[in-house]
């Protein structure tokens, strides 16, 4: 019920008839009457919030050796002493006064989420900043235990903290555990449940003063041999010296693009047979219950088949490519990556924190575009995102390797060595093309000075192999094969139906193609794969087959039994080493998939900018193939 003008208003709660003024409803926080507790994990970045959280609630949240990743919150439950609890873990966070994205985050889910207790998870081969982060907590009237992390860890670097200690000074529950060993976690619990809370022997704290107070505690409390980080440093010593960083990442990139070409050929080749007996199958089915021959045809030969291709020629690469990138992640390389090409970053006037961004560019774009949000800079971050798309995402890898062993890589022993080496230089190019872009960006439309670059390189772990399974199967396989296969289905239907209705005895397919016909040549290509670039907007994928069905003129997408069966075929429709030097440009820079351009305007809230990060490749990819078919014209 509502007052004259809309206020007050009157509501009901619990058979009582309460008004409010409008203007004071907003500030009125409702808690629901439950038995459930809320916890909420709190911690400096990369100290195992994320594996603590999985570890009790069964959920994957991604987890990984840097920095910055969880840039938003997640929520699960767990049960304990008979009691439902309610996990919430929040992004990494040095102190509660907000400076970058992630801690305005966790500042605000502290302020806006009722909760019980925080876990604050500090890491126990450093513990200073931890101890300081648990100050500000008791400072701000939280109520806390702090949970000593990687005792596994300290225990080999012989750093020994006396927890005891540490928590007679803080006044709270101080807990050891090894957050990958789930049975160290019980005494956790334990302590949380029943921690109460008491009045903080801090108040009005500033950082600097928690930290110093921290220093002061772990000075007394905490034993460090001479040199605890020995083994990272000799480490460290090849991946970022001045010699060896650019060969050792060089030769990493080509490692892990020959193991997945090696792995993946055999495993495409058997999917794609299964898929053609299934259609088989499904065929002499629909004939035998009379089917119309459209419907079959646009269900099977159409949608099947279509997606058929885009699972047998994705997911073999996937599953070898993204669990070598993740073990990348987790042993601790990747920042190492960011930390080497940050000069050349900050060169163009971008953050090094894009190396990261970039190379999860690799597995997705759309997924490189939503972590640009770990670069806290928005003209950076801005770069970022309009640049992506310009290394290939994995949806592009198949068509490019098929095009590299075709028409460049020969059929000799050394074939697979010479495709890997082909392909780094591709990957190499795309690199170096991002930095071009963003250098011209940083110096026209998005011109100002480089922000300041801090990121912290975490210690070399030894990856935890079941969970970096799990999670690049769940959290990247399945999530980018799903959304190929959502986007492949409807577009390969579209496909067929241009493929079988014919006007003055043409299909469409050809008719638009024989439109597109001029332009093509123009960038050293013809008018069927230009087509077959724009039918290929909602998922890269799709790029290759449609150019075969359009080519072979047949009703169904196309796909090919070998490479030499592709070979001819392909120079029989006039390709040429040139054509497909064009090619592989153009599949490396045109139009991100739709999927990745959603995620720019979601990202930026802007069409201007979402035009601009389709724009930006595809004027590259124009650019450099009208030169190099104006080029060849000329020789
Ligand atoms: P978050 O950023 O705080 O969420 O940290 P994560 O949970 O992502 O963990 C960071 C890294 O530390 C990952 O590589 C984990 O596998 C690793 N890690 C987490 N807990 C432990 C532990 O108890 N022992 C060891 N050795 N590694 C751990």
């Amino acid at each position: 019920m509502r007052g004259s003008g809309g206020s007050p208003i009157a509501f009901e709660i619990h058979g009582i008839t309460l008004a409010l003024r409008a203007a004071d409803c907003e500030r009125i926080l409702v808690r629901p009457l439950t038995h459930e507790k809320t916890y909420l994990l709190a911690g400096n970045p990369n100290v195992g919030k994320s594996t603590v959280f999985n570890a009790l609630t069964g959920l994957h949240q991604h987890t990984g050796n840097w920095c910055g990743k969880t840039v938003s919150g997640a929520e699960g439950w767990f049960q304990h002493r008979g009691e439902r609890i309610r996990l919430i873990d929040t992004p990494g966070t040095y102190s509660v006064d907000a400076e970058t994205a992630e801690e305005a985050v966790t500042a605000e889910m502290l302020r806006e989420i009722p909760h019980d207790l925080v876990i604050c998870v500090c890491d126990a081969t450093c513990p200073v900043r931890g101890v300081a982060l648990a100050i500000e907590l008791l400072a701000a009237g939280e109520r806390v235990v702090l949970c000593m992390n990687l005792i596994d860890e300290a225990k080999k670097k012989r750093i020994v903290s006396d927890l005891a200690a540490i928590s007679d000074r803080l006044k709270i529950p101080v807990i050891g555990i090894t957050a990958k060993k789930k049975r160290t976690l019980t005494p956790l619990l334990d302590a949380s449940a029943d921690t109460i809370r008491c009045n903080s022997q801090f108040h009005d704290i500033s950082h600097a003063e928690a930290l110093e107070i921290a220093s002061g505690i772990c000075k007394e409390t905490v034993s460090m041999p001479e040199n605890p980080n020995r083994r990272d440093e000799r480490i460290d010593r090849i991946l970022t010296g001045t010699v060896c960083r650019y060969p050792v990442m060089i030769v990493l990139l080509l490692l892990v693009f020959w193991l997945t070409m090696v792995g993946a050929n055999y495993p495409s080749a058997m999917l794609s047979r299964l898929f053609s007996q299934i259609c088989m199958i499904l065929h002499h089915a629909a004939e035998t219950v009379h089917c119309p021959q459209w419907l079959s045809g646009a269900l099977i030969d159409g949608m099947l088949r279509g997606t058929g291709w885009v699972i047998s020629v994705m997911l073999p690469p996937m599953t070898i490519f993204f669990p070598l990138f993740t073990l990348l992640e987790d042993i601790g390389i990747l920042p190492r990556i960011a930390f080497n090409l940050d000069s050349r970053c900050a060169k163009c006037k971008a953050c090094g924190k894009q190396a990261l961004t970039m190379t999860m560019g690799f597995g997705c774009n759309a997924v490189g575009v939503t972590e640009c949000r770990i670069i806290e800079s928005r003209r950076e971050r801005l770069i970022a995102i309009l640049t992506n798309a310009l290394v290939p995402c994995n949806g592009r890898f198949p068509a490019l390797l098929a095009i590299v062993t075709v028409f460049f890589a020969g059929d000799d022993m050394l074939s697979s060595f010479r495709s890997a080496c082909i392909m780094t230089g591709l990957i190499l190019l795309s690199v170096l093309m991002t930095f071009t872009a963003s250098a011209l960006l940083g110096r026209t439309i998005l011109r100002g000075q480089p922000s300041s670059f801090i990121l912290e390189l975490p210690p070399y772990r030894k990856p935890q192999i079941g969970a970096l399974i799990v999670r690049s199967v769940l959290d990247r396989t399945v999530f980018v094969l799903g959304r190929a296969v959502i986007t492949a289905a409807p577009v390969s239907l579209l496909i067929w139906i241009l493929a079988n209705v014919s006007i003055s005895g043409q299909t469409m397919i050809q008719r638009f193609a024989d439109l597109l016909q001029p332009f093509g040549a123009m960038i050293g290509m013809d008018g069927v794969m230009l087509l077959a670039f724009l039918l290929g907007l909602p998922a890269n994928e799709i790029v290759l087959p449609v150019a075969l069905t359009a080519y072979l003129g047949q009703t169904a997408l196309t796909d090919y039994d070998s490479f030499s069966s592709l070979h001819t075929m392909l120079t029989s429709h006039g390709w040429t080493q040139l054509t497909a030097a064009c090619f592989l440009i153009f599949t490396l820079f045109h139009s991100p998939c739709a999927t990745t351009l959603l995620t720019v305007y979601h990202e930026t809230g802007s069409k201007r900018w979402t035009f601009a990060a389709f724009l930006l490749p595809t004027l590259i990819g124009i650019l450099l193939c009208t030169a190099i078919a104006g080029i060849a014209y000329l020789l």
